[in-house]
């Protein structure tokens, strides 16, 4: 294919979304020379570094530590539209946003993320509203979890994992087992119900992993519902009704429940003609080129991207590198990288060890910290988790440097 004649009237790349995908993406572009000119669509004045929020639901960070100005962190060079897509029109290669804005691109980058889907469960956004339902994944309700869970002295309580496609779902695990390790401590947990509702019946899809899991789970006396979804939920009476393929579970009177809502796509992308026809909305893209199946100058990553892997932002190292090469080569005509769906999954098993686990897209084991990722919780895993890897982030990854 032949480059893409220079057009002053067009961004080179356009980016939309500066979360953890968008803004490390465009710091590498820039560092690297592979753009002429960035533009980055992003409508909030915060950056979060999301995997704090499940440290702030134990209790072991603060909103704090995982918040900056988004000013802050956008590269400079690049050129910060403060608004939202609402549109892509693929004919005339331009997106339209929120407050009537349209922008031109030689070649689009779509990483919003994802959106909430308070719909899909029905009476849960009432129930956090009472405040006895919240989780570290909706940023509002983080700084709630840590005061409520610690104070928790018996009754039932939930945790749910949500289904995918969801920000590495799996550390939706990280709150409940540093909680049950706090009661533990404290002697309450054999006066409390722990429900867990995993949307498969395993956590992870790792077997050695999961098996590590279920000892701890078990040693912790967790109830484990498996493929178990949150059907609905009664704000006043609190109570849960859980779907399992069998039967439809009901949990009454609930003292907490840490229920992380759905997600999907955010609706502009299907409403484009974007998506891959999941009634999630991912862009549909090429999962290991990251090329956009049938629209060659649009490219996708980060949780948004229909990528047939677990998202996380570990992942999005492995994404970044090959988006970064493969827009190059594309323009230049070269072969293109292959993303093997490389992805972490960090559980917490208590209050000071942790299980890193890395694998790809098939499930099998890869080890890029082969010191960190074994079949066994470390507390230098914990470590590395909560202190080394949010300075990488800030000074590394969203420099474009790593
Ligand atoms: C609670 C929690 C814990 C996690 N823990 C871990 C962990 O321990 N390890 C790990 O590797 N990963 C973890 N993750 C996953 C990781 O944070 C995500 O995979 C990563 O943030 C995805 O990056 P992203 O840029 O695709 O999306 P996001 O980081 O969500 O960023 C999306 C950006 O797009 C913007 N945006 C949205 N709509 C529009 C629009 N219409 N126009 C323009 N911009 C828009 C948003 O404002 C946002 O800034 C966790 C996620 C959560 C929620």
């Amino acid at each position: 294919m032949t480059p893409a004649p220079h057009d002053p009237h067009r961004t080179d790349v356009l980016v939309v979304g500066g979360g953890n995908a968008g803004i490390s993406l465009a710091a590498r572009l820039l560092r690297t020379g592979t753009a002429r000119d960035v533009a980055l669509v992003e409508p909030s004045p915060v950056h979060r570094y999301r995997p704090l929020l499940n440290y702030v639901g134990g209790g072991e960070a603060t909103t704090a530590d995982l918040e900056r100005p988004m000013v802050d962190v956008v590269p400079d060079g690049v050129r910060w539209v403060r608004d939202a897509v609402d549109g892509v029109d693929l004919d005339a290669r331009t997106v339209t946003t929120r407050r009537g804005r349209t922008l031109a691109w030689s070649r689009l980058v779509l990483c919003p993320g994802l959106d909430e889907d308070w719909a899909a469960t029905p009476g849960l956004q009432d129930a956090y509203a009472a405040g006895w339902a919240f989780s570290t994944y909706v940023p509002a309700a983080a700084p709630l979890v840590w005061p409520a869970l610690r104070r928790l002295r018996e009754g039932t309580v939930l945790f749910t994992v949500p289904p995918e496609p969801a920000g590495c779902a799996p550390t939706a695990l990280k709150p409940l087992l540093m909680a049950c390790g706090h009661w533990q401590r404290r002697g309450v947990l054999d006066d409390l119900r722990v429900v867990l509702a995993l949307p498969l019946r395993h956590a992870i899809g790792v077997p050695d992993a999961d098996a590590r899991l279920e000892e701890v789970l078990a040693g912790y006396g967790v109830e484990v519902w498996r493929e178990a979804t949150v059907e609905s939920v009664d704000p006043v009476v609190r109570t849960v009704e859980v779907r399992t393929p069998t039967l439809t579970r009901r949990l009454e009177d609930l003292a907490l429940a840490h229920a992380v809502p759905h997600y999907t796509a955010p609706g502009w992308i299907e409403a484009s003609g974007l998506a891959d026809g999941d009634p999630a909305g991912l862009v549909d893209i090429d999962p290991e080129t990251l090329r956009a199946r049938a629209h060659p100058d649009v490219w996708a990553i980060g949780d948004a991207a229909a990528l047939r892997t677990t998202s996380s932002g570990g992942a999005l190292r492995k994404q970044v590198d090959v988006l970064v090469h493969n827009l190059a080569a594309a323009a230049a005509g070269g072969r293109l990288r292959r993303y093997d769906g490389y992805t972490v999954a960090p559980i917490t098993t208590s209050r000071r060890r942790l299980l890193l686990v890395e694998t790809d897209r098939s499930g099998a084991r890869r080890r890029r910290l082969p010191l960190l990722s074994r079949a066994r919780p470390r507390l230098s895993a914990w470590l590395l988790d909560r202190y080394v890897l949010p300075r990488w982030y800030w000074r590394g990854i969203l420099r474009g440097r790593v």
